[in-house]
């Protein structure tokens, strides 16, 4: 009998991180100021340990893992790689279906592989808080466990509409030692003019990370951390992808087309660059962001210069956006509200060597559930976004036959999510329309770049 479990021994881990930028046809773009012109260094010393800063810029093909953070990976990872042998069943598919599960960290998803590094080097640089902004509160447990485990204060700007919708997320956060506050909040001056505005937004991820920015910015032992999008962020996610890679290859197999769930597109680069290593050997792979059809910021975003909150606190990153200002409707995947993209997702997508595609709330859902039923793990709303996607690519070799190797990251377990399973099974989610009309007005309030 095959294994249907592909496990890899702790000594597996990877030793070394894999940058992509150094496999890319072209170099990436400068995040620049709001004058225009390149930020320096100094300005991100601001917000950032030196370490992080570096890794920000290498062009390193490959960046030493820690021992220290190797260490506390080994608490989860390697994660499985787990072959869908039920769900191919109940599709009555000829593909087979792979996914990387990576819900078995501690906080339920893939975040922590970015938090304990980011932790760790702010720690030797002497740092004594983090502030940071959280969306569905993956982010936010992520860094209060990693916090926890170096001794840093952690304090988390949490988007309303989830603080709301996800009360336990904060019970955890606390559990671990962390300060939650509700964004927009009154104790900064970003989020103290959202609410003079609107006393009741429900609040973004842009509007929490201007917040988080301010925080780090105004206090000397206060730094900055971000959950996705940036490289470095990416970078540390690598880890999953080089993983599997080794699992395909102990079992002599490699997919056609990969899946990840994208938001800002950290789990998407951490499972799909170690194989765009391979595609740019000359290798065949598919690599495919899935994003939701409410926040399309890759499939109808514009590639443009854009900060990277609501307020511009952030230099502008040369990235897919629905512009900085866009609130995307409260749908139950809050992990996949953000308006832009990882710089470097959106230039390999540009650049035609990655794909994407937009998925609606409700089939999600559906996805998720006929997952849990075969396979027995409830998925995070954002993980069922690649379920719907891959299900989708399955479904279309049932009818011509093929039977194409389809591997999915399921980045998350939906435990704190049950709520929303709730509305679900209730008949009370909604697919937004593509809100298009919003989407050209925040357009058009993208900052000119000369
Ligand atoms: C945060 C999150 C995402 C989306 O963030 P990316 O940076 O795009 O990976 C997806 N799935 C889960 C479970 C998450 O927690």
């Amino acid at each position: 009998m095959e294994n249907i479990r592909i496990q890899l021994d702790e000594s597996e881990i990877p030793t070394h991180w894999y940058n992509v930028i150094a496999d890319m046809p072209n170099p990436p773009a400068p995040p620049l100021g709001g004058d225009g012109k390149p930020v320096t260094p100094e300005k991100m010393l601001e917000i950032f340990p030196g370490a992080i800063l570096e890794q920000e810029m290498s062009g390193e093909r490959w960046i030493a893992i820690p021992e220290e953070v190797r260490d506390i990976y080994r608490m989860w990872r390697p994660s499985p790689l787990c072959r869908a042998l039920r769900l191919e069943q109940a599709l009555g598919t000829p593909a087979k279906i792979y996914y990387k599960y990576e819900g078995v960290s501690p906080a339920g998803s893939h975040k922590p592989n970015t938090a304990v590094p980011q932790a760790y080097y702010n720690k030797q640089a002497g740092i004594k808080r983090i502030a940071t902004e959280t969306g569905a509160g993956q982010w936010g447990s992520s860094i209060a466990l990693a916090g926890q485990m170096f001794g840093l204060e952690v304090c988390v700007y949490m988007v309303k509409v989830s603080y709301d919708q996800k009360p336990f997320r904060r019970s955890m956060m606390q559990t671990w030692g962390a300060k939650v506050v509700a964004s927009p909040s009154n104790l900064t001056q970003a989020g103290r003019g959202v609410l003079a505005k609107d006393p009741n937004s429900p609040g973004s991820l842009g509007i929490a990370i201007s917040e988080a920015v301010e925080d780090a910015a105004s206090r000397a032992d206060t730094n900055y951390a971000l959950g996705s999008v940036l490289n470095h962020v990416i970078l540390h996610q690598t880890v999953i992808g080089l993983e599997t890679k080794k699992q395909f290859e102990k079992i002599g197999a490699y997919p056609d087309m990969v899946f990840a769930p994208c938001g800002g597109g950290s789990n998407f680069g951490g499972i799909a660059f170690p194989f765009l290593a391979d595609k740019a050997a000359g290798k065949k792979v598919r690599l495919v962001a899935v994003e939701p059809t409410s926040c399309p910021t890759l499939t109808k975003g514009h590639y443009a210069y854009d900060y990277g909150d609501m307020s511009g606190y952030t230099p502008m990153m040369l990235m897919y956006t629905l512009g900085h200002d866009f609130v995307p409707p409260g749908i139950h995947a809050g992990g996949l509200r953000y308006h832009g993209d990882s710089p470097l997702v959106s230039q390999l997508y540009k650049e035609g060597l990655i794909e994407a595609v937009a998925v609606a709330q409700v089939a999600t859902f559906e996805a998720g559930v006929q997952f849990a039923r075969s396979e027995g793990i409830i998925p995070a709303p954002e993980s069922c976004h690649a379920i719907r996607a891959c299900i989708d690519e399955a479904l279309r070799c049932k009818q011509t036959g093929e039977s194409k190797t389809l591997l999915f990251n399921l980045s998350g377990h939906g435990h704190f999510d049950m709520a929303s399973y709730d509305k679900y099974f209730a008949g009370g989610l909604e697919d937004y329309d593509y809100p298009e009309e919003e989407i050209q007005a925040a357009l058009l309030r993208l900052p000119k770049v000369a």
